[in-house]
Parts: structure tokens; C-alpha cells; sequence
């Protein structure tokens, strides 16, 4: 038999926590068409020896939306080994909305998820009003990796109700819109339903994204759409819980939702200082519900969530007197004003004013540091050094040190302001729990704050590799064939013949993200944090080589996966 690619002599780590084997994998049509001995020939061979070939990675938690129009490789992700993403979470999707409105649907972006609107208006060539419309839009597109995409509940909300959607509750007439409009969606091929009741989510101008002035019975009347069809996952970016009441009645309501209408209910855990315990409260409902036979899974991360903070992006007290001013000019200037004795002492005096006093910060936003839980982003693994403890070693005040720092490095040093999950025997303790997995990557949004789209590299280089907290089997299964069956995203995450071949070739002795950087390449030249990765020999998708040595081979092989419904339509 003649095969399009051989990966051979790898070791196979299958996706679905089995012990690893040594195998040749062998593709055709884009489909693994062997795993085993393989003599026949093949247009491409890839040797893979002392490497792991697993499938391509999953990410569920990503928004995309709009750069898959301006990015077809689906970078950052594409570079740490993910092959397909969902995107449209936590409410923020581009349809419903007709052009005329786009407007309005980008101010839930521009904000709560840091992307720029210029980019958007630059990168985007609308042509759709709804959903169904907006998938053909994205299925025509050249894409590197594979796209599946929810009905976010702030564009729906807006499409049905204009400006009143920031403002108020819906009528009957048209909770009833919104619900025709997602039940056509679902059977087009969307991949569910996607909401945000976070505070974090907030528009330029400090009000609720839309999807937060759903009264909770909104929400369910739309989940249940899903459960009538049976089809779509549902997602949501949760509640504020400041309270233990608040906290056990949001998740009552969470777990009759999932168990009243059996659909597959997701949604990110993390860690709070201020809350210690919670995490633990969302896990036991996840496993409540699951007992009782509803569908839900954590998201998952494989660290902190934190901002990237650096004089190129930015810092808490950019907006405090003097800052203001010096932070518009190059940085070689703000340089020049740090170096200067007197102007350094105005700003010193300028951010330590400004950190005591309170602020509007929302969502990924730089907050005043507290230098015990501000790092300093030395190399692209941990274990990290606070700013504090440097201060401390040499002798310093932690503000002056963390000037100091960036000056070493000509402004160029980001430092890691954790908004979640400190601490790391959490994180380990929540990526062990069955119903957990590394997927919380936020790629595509909060693109000048947080660079999470490293998260699988972090998990394989740093878990698995130098913390031997989880073995390389179990690791794969939270990237891959987890997510591939929470989704429906049949024939993926798992390598077995037959399936479709997105498939990943690694070194397990060196993968590891690489360092972060800022750049202006975003349309309209809007910049962004960007993070690749070493250690990633071969990214196959659909059967075709999309990277080698994470270099775009030039194939586009990428599709658009559509739910269920619209297979079967
Ligand atoms: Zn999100």
C-alpha cells in the first residue's frame, strides 16, 4: 500500500490513557489508515524516532472568532500543538449580527476580551446576519486547523434587541427570537451555547456585556433549546459567588439545569486566595451531577491565569499622573525618563500614590501588584522568582527592584501578575480530578494581557517532564480524547484507524513553550503577545502536514467542524 505520510518509529501515546506502544503510523485520504509495522511506501516519511506521536491537541476554551478571518494557522495555539479549537466561549461570538450592527456585537469583544476593534473592523470582511450564515463564512475560509464554534449569548441578545440588550430583561416575543434563531444555529452546525454571567465582562464604557442582563430563566429557556434537539454543549462563564449563599444557590441552579435538560454543561474552575475553598465546591457538583447522570467537565488549566505585564504592553500604574505621559513615548525614551534621577523619583512617588487607591479594573487588567505574587518571566518554565524575594535578596523596596529588573533588560521584561490559581498544588490537584481538563487558553482574546495559549507545552514540558506529577499518558488524554467526547468531535483525539489523522510528533525530553514576545501584526497593526514552542517535530491535520519544526509547511488543510445536526442534515 502506497500512504500519503508514514510517521515512523515513534512511540504512540493514543489519547485515551492507555500505556504507550511502538508503532509506524501510516495515513491516507486524511484518515490514519494503519498503526503498526508499516513496509509500504509513502510520499512523505517522518522519522519519529525517540519522538511521541499523539493526536493533535484540543483546545476548548478559545476565541477565535474573529482572527480565524486574519489568521488562518490559528496562532498561538497552532505552535503548541492543537490541531482544532472551539471557539465563541463565555458569550462573545460574532453572529448573530448583520454588518450594520457590527458595532454594537465588537463592543462585548473590545473589553471583557481585550480584542482590538480596529483589528476587527481592519480583519474582518462581514457577510453574514446569522449564525448559519456566519459558519458558511468561516467554512469558505482557508484554515491551517479545524474550527468548531457556539452561539454566543451577548450576540444573540444584541441581534434580537439592539441597544435594549445592554439595558434590560427580554420580552416573551423575543426570548422566543432568540430561541428560533439558536435553534436554527444548533441545526446548522453550531457547537451549542456559550454565556457569561461574570463580572469581568464589562464594555468599554464600564457596562455588562449583554449576555449579563439575562435573568436566569432566559438562560434556561435557551439551554433548553439544546436539550429539545440533543444537541450543543452549553458553556458559561460563572456568576460571581462572594458569598456561600450566592455560591450554593448558583450551583443548585447549574446542576437541575444540566439534569433537567441533559445537556453537556461546561465551565473554568480556578483557585481564588480570597475564596480557598471554592474550587472544591464546583468540583463536587461537577461529580454530583455526573452521579446523577448529567453531562458536565471542568476547563481546566495547567497554571495560573495571569497577565503579562512589561513596559511594551502594560503596567498597573500606566494610568497615574506623570506614567500617563511617559508611557505614550518610544520605549527607548521611557527608558531615558527611568535613567533620569529626578524623574524616576516622580514616578516612584506617582505609582506608589496610585496603588493606594481603588480602581475600576476588570477582567485581565493590570491591578496594583502585590510583589509577593508578581513574578519576574525569566525563562519560559517555572519555578519563578517574586519580585518581593529579589527585593529581599537585594536588599531593595520592591518597586524600585522591579524597575531595576525592566531596566536590566532595556524594558523589555514581562512580569507575571497571576489573576487565578497561585497556587500550584492546586492546579495539579484540579488537572489530576477525572472530570478536569487543560484547555482554559483564552487564545485569540485578551491579546495584549495574558498568554495562555502555551498551556499544553507548559502541561508536557513542565508536569509531566520535570515535575513527573503526571504521566505522559494521562497528560495526552486531557488534551485530546477528553475533549474530543465532551464535544462530539467524533473520529479526533484519539489515534485508531480509521479516525482522522490530526496528529502530533514531539520530543518528550524537550518540549516546553519558548519565551513570550510583543509585536504589531495584528491587522491595523494592533499588537498582541505571541509564544511558540520547541520540542514540536511534525503537526499533521486532516491527514496533511500543517508544520514542520513549527514552520507553516504552506498546506491549509483545516475545516470547519459542524455539530451534529448539520451532518446528519
Ligand atoms: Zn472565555
Amino acid at each position: 500500500m502506497q500512504y500519503d505520510i508514514v510517521v515512523r518509529g515513534g512511540t504512540v501515546v493514543d489519547g485515551s490513557g492507555l500505556p504507550r506502544y511502538q508503532a509506524d503510523v501510516g495515513i491516507t485520504g486524511g484518515r490514519i489508515a494503519t498503526i503498526g509495522k508499516i513496509t509500504g511506501g509513502a510520499n512523505e516519511v517522518i522519522d519519529a524516532e525517540g519522538h511521541i506521536v499523539a493526536p493533535g491537541f484540543i483546545d476548548g476554551h478559545t476565541h477565535m472568532d474573529a482572527q480565524v478571518f486574519w489568521d488562518p494557522l490559528g496562532t498561538c495555539s497552532c505552535w503548541h500543538g492543537v490541531t482544532s479549537v472551539v471557539m465563541g466561549n463565555c458569550g462573545f461570538s460574532l453572529a448573530p449580527c448583520a454588518e450594520k450592527d457590527k458595532l454594537l456585537v465588537m463592543r462585548n469583544l473590545e473589553r471583557a476580551e481585550d480584542i482590538s476593534p480596529k483589528a476587527m473592523e481592519a480583519g474582518i470582511k462581514w457577510s453574514w446576519a446569522n449564525f448559519a450564515q456566519y459558519l458558511d463564512a468561516v467554512d469558505r475560509l482557508p484554515k491551517g486547523i479545524n474550527y468548531t464554534a457556539y452561539v454566543g449569548h451577548s450576540a444573540l441578545r444584541t441581534y434580537v434587541m439592539g441597544e435594549r440588550a445592554f439595558d434590560e430583561a427580554a420580552t416573551s416575543d423575543e426570548l422566543a427570537t432568540m430561541k428560533r434563531e439558536l435553534r436554527d444555529a444548533i441545526k446548522a452546525g453550531a457547537a451549542g451555547f456559550s454565556t457569561s454571567r461574570a463580572s469581568a465582562h464589562q464594555t468599554p464604557d464600564s457596562r455588562p456585556v449583554a449576555s449579563r442582563l439575562a435573568k436566569w430563566d432566559e438562560v434556561k429557556e435557551l439551554v433548553g433549546v439544546m436539550g429539545e434537539l440533543g444537541a450543543g454543549v452549553f458553556e458559561i462563564a460563572q456568576e460571581d459567588v462572594p458569598t456561600p449563599d450566592r455560591l450554593h444557590d448558583f450551583l443548585g441552579r447549574l446542576k437541575s439545569l444540566a439534569l433537567e435538560t441533559r445537556v453537556p454543561t461546561t465551565f473554568g474552575v480556578f483557585y481564588f486566595r480570597k475564596m480557598p475553598h471554592m474550587w472544591r465546591a464546583f468540583y463536587e457538583l461537577v461529580d454530583d451531577t455526573v452521579a446523577a447522570g448529567g453531562k458536565m467537565l471542568v476547563q481546566g488549566t495547567s497554571r495560573w491565569i495571569s497577565t503579562l505585564l512589561s513596559f511594551e504592553s502594560t503596567l498597573p500604574f500606566d494610568k497615574a499622573p506623570v506614567w500617563s505621559d511617559i508611557r505614550k513615548l518610544p520605549l527607548a525614551e521611557q527608558e531615558a525618563a527611568l535613567r533620569n534621577p529626578a524623574m524616576r523619583a516622580k514616578l516612584v512617588e506617582a505609582a506608589r500614590d496610585f496603588m493606594t487607591k481603588r480602581h475600576n479594573i476588570v477582567g485581565a487588567e493590570a491591578r496594583p501588584p502585590d510583589f509577593d505574587y508578581f513574578f519576574v518571566l525569566e525563562k519560559p518554565l517555572p519555578p519563578y522568582r517574586s519580585v518581593a524575594q529579589i527585593a529581599r535578596e537585594r536588599g531593595g523596596d520592591p518597586l524600585e527592584v522591579m524597575l531595576d529588573l525592566a531596566l536590566e533588560k532595556h524594558l523589555k521584561q514581562f512580569f507575571i501578575q497571576p489573576l487565578v490559581n497561585e497556587d500550584q498544588d492546586i492546579v495539579l490537584a484540579m488537572m489530576r480530578h477525572p472530570r478536569s481538563v487543560v484547555t482554559f487558553s483564552d487564545s485569540g482574546a485578551h491579546v495584549s494581557q495574558i498568554m495562555d495559549s502555551s498551556i499544553q507545552t507548559h502541561l508536557l514540558g513542565h508536569w509531566v517532564r520535570e515535575r513527573q506529577a503526571l504521566t505522559l499518558e494521562q497528560a495526552i488524554r486531557k488534551l485530546t480524547f477528553d475533549l474530543a467526547s465532551f464535544w462530539g468531535l467524533s473520529g479526533r483525539g484519539l489515534l485508531r484507524e480509521g479516525n482522522y489523522a490530526d496528529v502530533v510528533v514531539f520530543d518528550p525530553a524537550t518540549i516546553a513553550p519558548q519565551m513570550p514576545t510583543l509585536e504589531y501584526d495584528l491587522p491595523a497593526g494592533a499588537r498582541r503577545l505571541k509564544q511558540k514552542a520547541v520540542g514540536i517535530k511534525t503537526t499533521i491535520v486532516n491527514g496533511e502536514v500543517l508544520l514542520r519544526d513549527n514552520e507553516h509547511s504552506g498546506a491549509l488543510p483545516g475545516k470547519l467542524l459542524r455539530g451534529p445536526l448539520a451532518a446528519t442534515a
